[in-house]
């Protein structure tokens, strides 16, 4: 059996009004407060194109491979729900802003690109809640804040095979939507929603019928309706039953697709041009000028990472997750070159701390100069390895320089020779069996020698060199 998959996923805009109002797009306040006659489409109000989300949806689009048109068009999709007051909403049809595109994957099966349709720009519908009431039988209420909400919704080519690589692709996707600020990214508020099409072929050369899942609001959402259809269409296949093409709901406690509806088709909307909004056309100065501010994107980093400075595919993922841990990496690489090394240190020294706090990076007092300060105070062996885990606390709870926190420690360590020579003269008056022990070829006895220097120092001789003065004065 062969399974297909292709997403569409719906991405709200991260602007502070709606798509095609003033209405304000914070979310979780009172129900209906954001609302006005054109977002609720009372008669006569008209709608008017929201700049900075149709920026925002060129920058994804850009970021994603896809080519931009310099002219699209609204149309109306028409269809009554409670939540769409308008009984239509604004979407892009037959000319949306963004065309092909695609989006990286490295799954067991390697690394793949998934293909992308179309980007468009659409606004939201509002948000229905079904609240059991007993003695009403329960009830439907209706918040239309989100009505009108800016989104973009993309449509991928149906090349995935398995819940994994969708789950891959959408995790990719919302680092990027993250990176290029264009969106919370935010499954559990609806900032990130997707729909899955799913279809089983025992013949690998054909396409099987499309089953449609709807609303699927997190990734691990995803992963399992896709797993549980997958497995349902198969059997169904295998015991002589053909596949409906329908709408299935995902029900979350039960792990199984239930159905929803059989599936329209466009005409049904009755798609035709927006009459309330001209053509979108777009400037391509201000095309040069958004493409010219494209940042390095995240894979692209990951793998720069990877290939010129040598890091692990492990920490170049873990750094490139985020655009800020990104950036603070790179400021502390500039000021201590060892990129290795302070990966390694971020990705498991500082990582722990975070976690411990339950931080991230920026709501701390931790800079790329203090971090730089305290991996080169290693490398110096001003202080231990073991010492710096003292330090790092101080640094990214207070602020204080990785000098002062040092000091303020009294952890400098002793690589001064004539000071350890006089600890280790104290060492071998005081340990006179082993000291014999050593001369008579017991060379593992050095070990705990050291330890009786470092103890005598409270922890701060640098032990390399602890050793060697100690193997000098018994040679000698
Ligand atoms: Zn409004
Ligand atoms: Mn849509």
């Amino acid at each position: 059996m062969t399974t297909t998959i292709g997403l569409e996923i719906h991405v709200q805009l991260a602007t502070r009004t709606k798509m095609f109002c003033g209405c304000s797009t914070t979310f979780g306040d009172e129900p209906n407060t954001h609302v006005c006659p054109v977002c609720l489409g009372l008669p006569g109000a008209l709608p008017t194109l929201n700049a900075e989300a149709v920026h925002l949806a060129i920058t994804l689009a850009m970021a994603l491979g896809c080519e931009v048109h310099e002219v699209s068009e609204f149309s109306r999709k028409n269809y009554f729900y409670p939540d769409l007051p308008k009984s239509y909403q604004i979407t892009q049809f037959d000319r949306p802003i963004a065309t092909v595109g695609s989006v990286p994957i490295v799954t067991e099966r390697g690394a793949r690109s998934i293909r992308l349709t179309r980007a468009h720009i659409e606004e939201d519908a509002g948000k229905s809640m079904h609240v059991a009431d007993i003695t009403l039988g329960g009830e439907t209420l209706v918040d239309f804040n989100r009505c009108g909400m800016p989104l973009i919704e993309i449509v991928t080519e149906p090349d995935m095979q398995s819940g994994d690589e969708a789950y891959e692709f959408l995790r990719n996707l919302r680092r990027l939507v993250r990176w290029l600020g264009v969106s919370s990214g935010d499954m559990e508020k609806g900032a990130m929603r997707c729909d899955v099409n799913v279809s089983v072929s025992p013949d690998p050369a054909l396409r099987g019928t499309k089953v449609e899942i709807k609303n699927l609001n997190s990734f691990r959402s995803v992963k399992r309706a896709i797993d549980y259809e997958e497995q349902r269409q198969a059997q169904c296949l295998g015991g002589g039953t053909s596949i409906v093409s329908e709408t299935r709901h995902f029900d979350e406690v039960q792990g199984t697709t239930t159905v929803m509806r059989s599936k329209e088709a466009s005409n049904d909307y009755r798609y035709f041009p927006e009459p309330d909004l001209p053509l979108l056309q777009l400037d391509s100065t201000e095309l040069e000028s958004l493409r010219a501010q494209m940042p390095e994107l995240p894979w692209e980093m990951q793998s720069r990472f990877e290939r010129d400075l040598g890091l692990s595919p492990y920490d170049a993922a873990l750094l490139t997750e985020e655009r800020s841990t990104a950036e603070f990496f790179q400021q502390t690489i500039a000021l201590y070159n060892n990129p290795k090394k302070a990966a390694s240190y971020m990705g498991t020294e500082v990582a722990r701390l975070l976690n411990e706090r339950g931080k991230t990076l920026s709501e701390t007092q931790l800079t790329p100069a203090a971090l730089a300060g305290l991996l080169t105070m290693v490398e110096n062996n001003t202080i231990s390895n073991t010492a710096s885990k003292d330090v790092l606390p101080l640094l990214v709870d207070t602020g204080v320089t990785p000098a002062e926190a040092v000091k303020n420690l009294g952890l400098e360590q002793v690589s001064d020779a004539s000071a350890i020579k006089d600890y280790a003269c104290e060492v071998i008056a005081e340990n006179a069996t082993q000291v014999e022990q050593f001369k008579s070829g017991k060379e593992a006895v050095l070990g705990f020698l050291v330890g009786q220097l470092m103890k005598k120092s409270k922890g701060k001789a640098n032990p390399k060199l602890a050793g060697e003065v100690l193997r000098t004065l018994l040679k000698s």
